[in-house]
């Protein structure tokens, strides 16, 4: 691992003006990292990737790389097309860093920030005002952080020990605490956050609602939504002969959970043609290597108990899709799994006065990612859409300081809670505590 790690490290030019850098959403100083780990200084690396980016242990997995850092990486531009696997050295260098991370909270500043969502928006806000001094609470929908990083990506691609590892280092060890199971918008909404002292309050709920194809037979019991069946895929039972609709990176995910959980046959349905398949490349290879198939200019018109019927498609070279009424077949299957994407659940937002969505439902935000309810902010896919883990990092990081300038500006920020010098109320020992001691 050392050796390749620095082969790797050996492989860069240390550019001037390094594209590798302007790849990557997070503008990671990739030459400079590279430099401080090839001068022995692995610390001041390691430090360096974490001041940046809160979730580099994470990043350095799931980034689309062959799109960002190593796919901008000038090496590609030589005959040899050989860029530096910089998410290699990043993996080696956080994990090994973050192993040796122990610092306690920093000194608090008497302000108290609530994060709804623990996805890599709210983590990465939480850290960053943490870090800052604040008391930070994080409200989660589920029983554990990480959001889509836990509940959507599969284990086999991102260990969940890796959040776990991260929960303990970034929040346990820092005081940042957690309310699990707290749906915000439910008994708990945004305007009791407010009333209870949280001078500001982030919103990172990410795409919750799965897209449905509104076509009959969604609702079977063979079927499932790609969100959900990748929660929890063992919960549903859709047989050995799966179908896929969608050929994104989670149809990907899907098609190559169901393999693992023993499905025999498993088919990806597109409605247009192969370029136009939105999967990176490296998840598409992965999964047609572990024996999924694919069929394209495919469109779903009905699903069955015994499969999907669909209707066939031409796509044009701009990529407009034409259906051929007439052409419908049934595809056999045992089940279905609809991956054709994430919307916003609106149960939060109906329940706070004053923050307004777009079209999509999407949170209308300003530059500073202020929402228009004041001290209200919000970041990640509940602003921008689906998008990757890196760019709600980067979103985040930016909010974080206009959140931490806004609660700074607020006057008489040191509230006096009004009781809290009442007395604590003594519990009377009742007299069956001493029937049964004897
Ligand atoms: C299947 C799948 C695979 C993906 N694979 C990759 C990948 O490989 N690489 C990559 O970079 N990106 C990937 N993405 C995209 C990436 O995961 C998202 O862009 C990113 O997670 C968005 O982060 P977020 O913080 O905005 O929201 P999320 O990660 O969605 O987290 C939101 C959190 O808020 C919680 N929440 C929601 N509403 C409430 C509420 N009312 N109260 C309390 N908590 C609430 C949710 O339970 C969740 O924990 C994938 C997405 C999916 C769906
Ligand atoms: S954060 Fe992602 S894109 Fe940026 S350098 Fe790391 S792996 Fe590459
Ligand atoms: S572009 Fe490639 S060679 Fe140049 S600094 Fe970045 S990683 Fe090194």
């Amino acid at each position: 691992m050392a050796l390749h790690v620095l082969d790797e490290a050996n492989k860069c030019l240390g550019c001037k003006k390094p594209l590798c850098r302007q790849g990557c959403p997070i503008n990671t100083n990739i030459p400079e990292v590279i430099r401080l780990l090839k001068d022995n200084k692995l610390d001041e690396a390691g430090r360096m990737l974490f001041e940046n980016n809160p979730l580099t242990t994470i990043c350095c997995i799931v980034c689309n790389h062959e799109k960002q850092c190593e796919g901008s990486c000038i090496r590609n531009r030589m005959p040899s097309h050989d860029p530096v696997h910089f998410s290699v050295i990043e993996d080696y260098i956080s994990s090994t860093y973050a192993s040796k991370m122990t610092s306690g909270p920093a000194p608090k500043n008497g302000m108290k920030a609530a994060i709804v969502g623990s996805g890599p928006s709210g983590l990465t806000i939480a850290v960053l005002l943490a870090r800052w001094g604040y008391d930070v609470t994080i409200f989660e929908a589920r029983d554990k952080i990480g959001g889509v990083m836990r509940y959507g990506i599969p284990n086999f691609r991102l260990p969940d020990t890796i959040i776990d590892d991260f929960k303990l280092r970034h929040l346990d060890m820092k005081g940042i605490k957690i309310r699990p199971h707290t749906s915000i918008g439910r008994t708990l909404t945004i305007d009791d956050l407010l009333r209870d002292g949280y001078d500001s309050v982030f919103i990172g709920a990410g795409l919750r609602k799965p897209n449905a194809m509104h076509i009959k037979g969604e609702s079977l019991g063979n079927v499932a939504f790609a969100i959900d069946y990748l929660s929890d895929s063992k919960a549903f039972n859709l047989g050995d002969n799966v179908a896929v609709v969608g050929v994104g990176n989670s149809a990907m995910d899907c098609a190559r959970t169901a393999v693992r959980n023993g499905a025999r046959h498993v088919v990806c349905y597109s409605i247009s043609s192969k370029p136009y398949v939105q999967a990176s490349h490296y998840e598409y290879s992965y999964a047609k290597l572990e024996g999924v198939i694919m069929r394209f200019n495919l469109k779903p018109v009905e699903i069955r108990e015994n499969g999907l019927v669909c209707r066939e498609t031409v796509t044009d070279e701009n990529g407009n899709i034409t259906e051929k009424p007439g052409t419908e077949k049934l595809y056999r299957h045992t089940g279905v799994i609809v991956a054709i994407g994430q919307s916003a659940e609106s149960t939060l937002i109906n329940t706070t006065h004053g923050i307004d969505t777009n079209k999509r439902g999407l949170l209308t935000v300003d530059v500073d990612g202020s929402t228009t309810r004041p001290g209200v902010f919000a970041g990640g896919d509940a602003v921008q859409g689906a998008r990757t883990v890196v760019e709600a990092v980067a979103m985040a990081k930016q909010v974080a300081e206009y959140m931490d300038a806004y609660m700074k500006s607020l006057p008489g920020k040191y509230k006096v809670d009004p009781y809290s010098a009442v007395p604590e109320y003594e519990e009377p020992l009742p007299d069956s505590v001493g029937e049964q001691r004897i």
